[in-house]
């Protein structure tokens, strides 16, 4: 294989060639050798080639990277606000060709069809953590799409353009053919092929978009995911969506969330669930385990009651998931797990066998302990967890 081009290199630009150049060198490399155009054999790796280049060098970040180490990545990758989400459109959303196939489809109006000049919605998928979703959280995702033309500010019409009427169609959008069949005359109709069914053309197209008014383009956009989401649930980014043809209305982009498990709660509506660990002697005798809570530095208290069981729940009201839009919380919902203590030595293991045997000795005579307890007790049981539920 051969070394990989240096990407300035690819897009024929200088190193220190702003936004707009790159894109307008992309958009012209593009045009002659998306596989639609050029048959070359070759044109496909040359087109990716391009992509490849123009998707680093369009993003500061990306293009900082590459030019400080050689690797688009960077050293140790983005920080975690910060998303590319452009490889994860996947095959059903938005792929790059896609917005291809829009820029170079778009606004031609193939013979019949009714050209669509409203910017498509664009759907994306976002993947956060629990404890993003808790707090909520801000994104900046890049991301490509069809964009309203820097040069032409979206009207599609070079200096000195105005739109102008179309001849063809003398403004209706809609050519009439006759065609004389064996039933007379029979008519079709069918939008203009010259204006793409709008009834305008522009007498002097802008160059960059071919008088469009958007190109493919990198973008970034902060989202706010609000504290509280839900997976599946979606937020909306107005007009950030595909861009209309010639200024006409953009489409949304609509951010769908997916959150990732989480190692240490499992989230059932808006309750918490984690388990706890305590060894037997504590479930016995009862204590306090101080958990790390959802949000950050915040800390649930969860108090184990004497005789506690394997498996018993110890709800900490208002601990839980944020409610949506709300102040109010759910719960957290502690699930004990008991464990065997196997390092306690010869002397503690005596103490507890003399219990054992008192207390084997103690069921078969002895009735049951008064509830007031002896005075020299150390420890008292608050109350016998298992005598209400023998009721
Ligand atoms: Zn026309
Ligand atoms: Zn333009």
């Amino acid at each position: 294989m051969e070394p990989k081009r240096d990407y300035y290199e690819v897009l024929g630009v200088d190193k220190d060639a702003d936004a707009r150049t790159i894109k307008r060198a992309f958009l012209k490399l593009a045009r002659t050798l998306h596989p639609d155009v050029n048959k070359e054999p070759d044109a496909e790796e040359k087109f990716k080639e391009v992509n490849e280049a123009y998707s680093v060098l369009s993003d500061d970040q990306k293009r900082a990277n590459y030019d400080r180490y050689g690797d688009p990545n960077g050293p140790a990758g983005f920080g975690s606000d910060y998303v590319d989400v452009s490889d994860i459109f996947g095959g059903s959303g938005f792929g790059f060709g896609d917005i291809f196939d829009s820029f170079f489809g778009g606004g031609r109006g193939g013979a019949g069809a009714q050209a669509r000049t409203r910017g498509r919605d664009m759907g994306i998928h976002l993947q956060i953590t629990l404890e993003e979703a808790a707090a909520g959280c801000a994104k900046t995702l890049s991301y490509e799409r069809l964009a309203p033309c820097d040069d032409c500010n979206g009207t599609g019409a070079a200096v000195g353009g105005r739109m102008q009427t179309c001849s063809r169609c003398h403004g209706t959008g809609r050519v009439v053919e006759v065609q004389r069949t064996i039933f007379g005359q029979m008519q079709t109709q069918s939008a203009c092929p010259d204006c793409g069914g709008s009834g305008q053309v522009i007498d002097h197209p802008c160059e960059t978009c071919d008088g469009q008014g958007r190109t493919p383009s990198r973008e970034k956009v902060e989202v706010k995911i609000p504290a509280g989401i839900h997976s599946g649930q979606s937020v909306k980014v107005e007009g950030k969506g595909e861009a209309g043809l010639r200024g006409e209305v953009s489409g949304d982009l609509v951010v769908s969330v997916e959150i990732k498990p989480s190692e240490r709660f499992e989230r059932q509506g808006d309750d918490l669930y984690c388990t706890v660990k305590v060894d037997s002697l504590q479930a016995i005798l009862g204590t306090k385990v101080v958990l790390d809570g959802i949000l950050e530095g915040e800390k649930a208290e969860v108090e184990i009651p004497a005789g506690c069981q394997f498996g018993q729940q110890v709800v900490i009201e208002r601990r839980g998931m944020p409610r949506m839009g709300m102040i109010a919380r759910g719960n957290l919902v502690a699930v004990v797990q008991v464990e065997t203590p196997t390092d306690l030595t010869k002397a503690q293991l005596l103490s507890i066998s003399a219990i054992e045997a008192e207390r084997s000795l103690g069921s078969a005579a002895a009735p049951e302990a008064s509830e007031e307890g002896g005075a020299d007790d150390k420890w008292r049981a608050p109350k016998n967890p298992f005598k209400g539920k023998k009721k």
